[in-house]
């Protein structure tokens, strides 16, 4: 008999989150110590969602999407976390660019980009400042007409160089392009800029497996291998859920959901789209999913080291000639952003060193090859990876004792994202995703949506941001007001 995930659960919690992802953990995190009972369901056998990690024989440890967050990770961590996960936040000591217009290093940081831009690129520095003043002061209720393009079009006009310096990292870091808002670029670029790129000391299994003993701490009932399958209304109320718990199927009883999954799949498969008006559904409907991710996973042999020095921890390299989106997600790859681990990520283990390609990817471009093209469209991406890295790492083909690949299509299965999207949805899908509860009492959604909320920072913030909303709505009282938490977060 397989076994039941779920034997130990109460038939009724104050909230039932769904999915383990980062804003699925932080909101029920947060609820749990608010006092409500929690019970948090994951599809998956481990917790983290995207945020993820595995072991290969060798003693070989890879992080998925541990590449760099932005400084705000601290605060957020010390604050709904725990003070031991805050302090394991370390800046990376280096990121490069490589690419036919520019090589350099950067600290990624206003200070220095604002450096390069004037003494390498040769722009005037009162137009790279106002740029920087301009970038820093957007927040969300600007206006969102304005597209990243025209942002860059009023001060660096004509410049590609320039565009492409700003533009390839966020591009990379949550796939949005030239025709985005502004915005969701603005308020990206500044969280970065504010202090340089950082990653959790330990790693990602070290991260999650800190967040789960806090759960616990707090009182959170969590449940993996438990795939929530329907979410059940009463009189256009939030009643229960239906889960799939491998060895049994189980309804519980709750006043609020908090759903992590992706937001259409939210909507549309969870609940039903009979049960929301018709121009809400309109307006779910027209949600463009972000785009996923192909990435190659390659270990070095075990005494072998890599110079942090030469390499750097990030470095977004690219081959084509000029920065083009649909170069960026061409299956013909030109752009490459390496993310290089060396023993410092996991000072506690066994010292190794890793490589990891990333590059944006099309679902459709993997999702309906025949079984036999996909495996071998996978070796091709693994070895052209290789002939790529030949540049910065010296015969890396023998160094390597172990590569591998994952496509959208691995994205999607493991997270149950739909087309695998790595960043959830496009800007118009935060809309949607904060007027589900308008339109059935006690639904809420928290995750990648809108590339602001995206990432490992933008998904713990808006499940900070949901959680308060939750707690609210249940108390009804002294919480304090979501709008307050939310014009917070903005700010920071
Ligand atoms: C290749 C890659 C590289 C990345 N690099 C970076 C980076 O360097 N920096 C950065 O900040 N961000 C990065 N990201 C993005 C970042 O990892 C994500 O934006 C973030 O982790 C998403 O968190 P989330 O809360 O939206 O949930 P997700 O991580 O999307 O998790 C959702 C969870 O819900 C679960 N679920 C779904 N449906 C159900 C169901 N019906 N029942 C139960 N459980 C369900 C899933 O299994 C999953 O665990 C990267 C992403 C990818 C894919």
């Amino acid at each position: 008999m397989p076994k039941d995930f779920l034997k130990d659960a109460k038939s009724r919690y104050d909230v039932v989150v769904i999915g383990a992802g980062l804003a699925g953990l932080t909101a029920a995190n947060i609820l749990a110590r608010q006092g409500r009972s929690v019970l948090l369901l994951e599809q998956h056998y481990k917790l983290g969602g995207m945020a993820t990690w595995f072991k290969r024989p060798g003693g070989h440890i890879f992080d998925v999407s541990l590449h760099g967050f932005p400084y705000g990770m601290v605060k957020s961590c010390r604050r709904y976390w725990s003070k031991e996960i805050a302090d394991s936040i370390v800046q990376l000591d280096g990121v490069r660019f490589d690419n036919p217009m520019f090589s350099l290093w950067t600290s990624f940081t206003r200070e220095d980009f604002t450096n390069q831009l004037i003494e390498k690129f040769n722009v005037a520095p009162e137009r790279v400042h106002a740029f920087f003043d301009k970038a820093r002061g957007m927040n969300f209720y600007d206006d969102q007409a304005t597209t990243t393009r025209e942002l860059f079009d009023e001060f660096f006009p004509g410049r590609e160089d320039v565009i492409r310096l700003l533009m390839e990292p966020i591009t990379y870091a949550n796939g949005s392009t030239l025709e985005d808002p502004a915005i969701s670029y603005g308020i990206v670029f500044s969280n970065f800029m504010s202090k340089g790129v950082f990653t959790f000391q330990g790693g990602t299994d070290r991260l999650i497996g800190l967040m789960e003993q806090e759960l616990k701490n707090n009182g959170v009932t969590i449940a993996i291998n438990c795939d929530v399958k329907k979410i059940n209304l009463n009189h256009g109320a939030i009643a229960s859920v239906e889960v799939d718990a491998k060895g049994a199927t189980h309804t519980i009883d709750c006043d609020a959901v908090v759903s992590n999954a992706n937001l259409k799949a939210t909507i549309f498969n969870l609940v039903g789209e009979e049960k929301f008006d018709k121009n809400f559904i309109d307006d779910a409907r027209a949600v463009r999913l972000n785009n996923s991710s192909t990435q190659v996973y390659m270990a070095l042999k075990e005494d072998d080291r890599l110079d942090v020095k030469e390499l750097g921890d990030l470095l977004f390299s690219s081959t084509a000639p000029y920065f083009r989106t649909e170069a960026l997600l061409s299956r013909d790859i030109t752009s490459r952003t390496y993310s290089f681990y060396y023993p410092k990520t996991r000072p506690d283990a066994p010292p190794r060193c890793m490589i990891v390609s990333s590059t944006n990817a099309n679902f459709d471009d993997w999702a309906n090859l025949p079984k036999e093209e996909y495996e071998a469209s996978k070796q091709d991406l693994c070895e052209t990876t290789l002939d790529a890295l030949e540049a910065y790492v010296p015969n890396v083909r023998e160094r390597v004792v172990h590569v591998e690949a994952s496509t959208p299509v691995t994205f999607k299965h493991y997270t149950a994202h739909l087309a695998g999207a790595s960043f959830g949805t496009k800007f118009e899908g935060l809309a949607v995703s904060r007027a589900l509860p308008q339109q059935i009492s006690g639904l809420y959604h928290a995750g990648s949506v809108g590339i602001i909320m995206s990432g490992w920072l933008g998904a713990m913030n808006y499940g900070v941001i949901v959680a308060n909303e939750v707690d609210n709505q249940l108390m009804n009282c002294n919480s304090r007001s979501t709008a307050e938490v939310e014009q917070e977060l903005a700010k920071e």
